[in-house]
C-alpha cells in the first residue's frame, strides 16, 4: 500500500508545492496501528461525516486530497488483486476525465525499466 511519504509526495505535486496534507494523510491510515490491513475500513470510504471532519480540520482543498488517497489506496489493491486473479496486472494508467464526467482510460503493462524511464525526471 502507499506509503505516508507517497501520499504526501502525491499531494505536494497536487498542490504544485504548497501542502503535503501531512496531519490529514497521517489521521486516515492512523487505524493501521490496531487494525492492520484492514484499516480502510475506517476513514476510506466517501461519506458526509467524514467529509466533514475533514473540511473542518484540515479546509476544503483536503477533502480533495482525502478522496484521491482513498482513490489511490483502491488503485493499488486492484492491482494487487488484479495480478492474484489473472496472474499479470497493468502497471501504468492514462486516465482522463471529459467534461461530462466520461472517462477515457489506457492501460499497459510496461517493464520495470520502461516505468524508471518513463519517471526518471518525476523521482530525481
Ligand atoms: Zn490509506
Amino acid at each position: 500500500m502507499p506509503s505516508l511519504e507517497e501520499h504526501c509526495c502525491i499531494s505536494l505535486e497536487r498542490t504544485k508545492g504548497k501542502d503535503d496534507f501531512r496531519k490529514l494523510h497521517e489521521w486516515m491510515d492512523e487505524p493501521k496501528k490496531d487494525l492492520g490491513v484492514n484499516h480502510r475500513m475506517l476513514r476510506h470510504t466517501d461519506n458526509a461525516s467524514d467529509r466533514e471532519f475533514v473540511k473542518t480540520h484540515w479546509g476544503e482543498k483536503a477533502v480533495v486530497e482525502w478522496l484521491f488517497h482513498i482513490a489511490i489506496d483502491n488503485l493499488v489493491t486492484a492491482y494487487k488483486s488484479s495480478n492474484n486473479v489473472y496472474g499479470t496486472a497493468y502497471n501504468y494508467y492514462r486516465i482522463a476525465i471529459v467534461e461530462d464526467g466520461k472517462i477515457i482510460l489506457t492501460h499497459e503493462k510496461l517493464s520495470e525499466s520502461q516505468l524508471i524511464k518513463l519517471f526518471r525526471d518525476k523521482k530525481d
